[in-house]
């Protein structure tokens, strides 16, 4: 094993144990700069979070470390060059450094080792959306009847949406709605080494004893099961067991079982045999629910319109939206004051996804061919309702995208002044805020001429 997949294998167990809002902001950037003599040196991006590895997360880098291997005796932390200039560039001060208890609960480590529940991941802090709904009616059929409905459950979707939120929770809810169940949640990559030690150790009656024996079986990101044939196998029979006795399993994947490439026919069938649900990306009104659950729950004060500005920013994952939001209120702490729109924009601009460079032309062109209007009546000077819109639409991208300024937006367009830019661009971020039709609409058309540059 190399330091890169050592150090890939220890985050795995640390992204379990904390919170997703401290694992993003502490362990971003980090790495295993050397390993010599039973002495690790873990690199991190800066003093500040090198602080915290140090102060806060040793004991358990340290333990997850050695649990793959044993001789490592001591570890290190050293500062390595941050990749993330932009943040690096708004240096805390120090007065205002929060300290590290009040960031930091201790439950967020804590995971039981009989059913590898954490009990912070619980229905009641899952937000539900229209992205998630059916995901989420699924859970509560099997928590209300374990084995009875949907079995198996298979949940699939993109990373950061909350699947291993999701399987805890229904692993958490069915333990506290008693009667006793054995329940046990594993990733599929766990399960596969596990059997790979078992088989090493002569132990595989034992292995095959502990899968056997549970009501209710969690096993998350099964595309990990891709290519495994040894472990198709025995899983297969595992699930056989279990759902023959009436058990219910519960599989995660980042793509529907179809998808998942070199998986056996035989456990292909079983995954699509019970319901097979997805979960999408969360729409604006989600995401600002999201932020404002977390905000109260982590009792984080930031001005309503900064957590919308983070909702509009942050489209991809909620993840990321818990990254950004930690970011931005630790920022605005440390400069004890209230950060401006431009500032939370440039903090978080290295969190969103690189676009590919557009032209304005390119842009235009491909919102004319959108809404079926021609293209140069997006240049006239008209009031029609059918090209104010795409024009409106077509300016809010250059400048999102391209930060085009605002009088070069109105030159651009036929000579307009560079209020109309200015109210273009604040008229459709209040629209799409109210009409996710019209985010799903700009979403399209972004992926249209991001594509025509590939
Ligand atoms: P995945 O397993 O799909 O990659 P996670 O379950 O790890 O995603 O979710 C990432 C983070 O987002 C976690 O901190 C989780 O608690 C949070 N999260 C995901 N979905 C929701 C939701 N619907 N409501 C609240 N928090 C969520
Ligand atoms: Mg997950």
């Amino acid at each position: 094993m190399n330091n890169e997949e050592l150090w890939s294998q220890a985050l795995n167990d640390i992204e379990l144990a904390v919170s997703r809002a401290n694992f993003v902001t502490w362990f971003k950037d980090t790495h295993i700069l050397d390993f010599a003599d039973g002495v690790v040196t873990v690199g991190a991006p800066n003093g500040f979070s090198k602080e915290w590895l140090e102060n806060k997360f040793h004991k358990f880098i340290l333990k997850s470390l050695r649990s793959r291997v044993p001789e490592i005796r001591a570890i290190n932390y050293s500062i390595a060059a941050s990749s993330t200039p932009q943040a690096a560039r708004i240096k805390p001060r120090k007065e205002f450094a929060p300290q590290p208890e009040e960031q930091l609960e201790f439950k967020d480590f804590y995971v039981d080792p009989k059913t590898n529940l954490n009990p912070k991941y619980a229905l009641d802090t899952f937000i539900v959306g229209s992205f998630n709904e059916l995901a989420h009616a699924a859970a509560l059929a099997v928590i209300k009847n374990p084995g009875r409905v949907y079995n198996p459950l298979f949940i699939y979707g993109g990373v950061g949406l909350g699947k291993t939120h999701l399987l805890q929770a229904i692993g958490n809810a069915i333990l506290k709605n008693g009667p006793p169940k054995k329940i046990y949640y594993i990733s599929s990559e766990k399960f596969s080494n596990e059997l790979v030690s078992s088989i090493q150790n002569n132990a595989v009656h034992n292995f095959k004893e502990k899968y056997r024996d549970f009501d209710l079986l969690v096993v998350d990101d099964v595309q990990f099961f891709s290519n495994k044939t040894k472990t198709q196998e025995e899983f297969f029979y595992t699930f056989n067991a279990l759902h023959e006795a009436g058990k219910q399993v519960v599989f995660s994947s980042d793509r529907p079982p179809k998808s998942i490439p070199d998986i056996g026919e035989r456990l292909l069938s079983r995954m699509e045999a019970g319901v097979i649900v997805d979960i999408s990306e969360p729409e604006y009104e989600s995401r600002l629910a999201i932020l404002k659950s977390k905000a109260a729950e982590r009792k984080i004060g930031l001005p309503e319109t900064t957590l919308e500005l983070i909702a509009m920013l942050i489209q991809k994952n909620i993840r990321e939206l818990e990254g950004a939001l930690n970011t931005i209120y630790m920022q605005s702490k440390y400069q004890n004051r209230v950060l401006s729109n431009d500032d939370v924009k440039s903090i978080l601009s290295k969190n969103i996804k690189p676009k590919n460079a557009a032209t304005p032309s390119q842009i235009i062109k491909t919102v004319a061919e959108f809404y079926d209007i021609p293209e140069k009546s997006i240049y006239e000077h008209t009031r029609k309702t059918e090209i104010v819109r795409p024009r409106q639409v077509a300016m809010y991208l250059i400048r999102e995208d391209l930060k085009g300024s605002y009088p070069f937006i109105g030159q651009k367009f036929g000579g307009m002044d560079h209020t109309t830019a200015i109210h273009a661009y604040e008229k459709i971020i209040q629209e799409t805020k109210k009409d996710s039709k019209l985010e799903e609409e700009i979403k399209r058309i972004r992926e249209k001429y991001q594509n025509q540059q590939k």
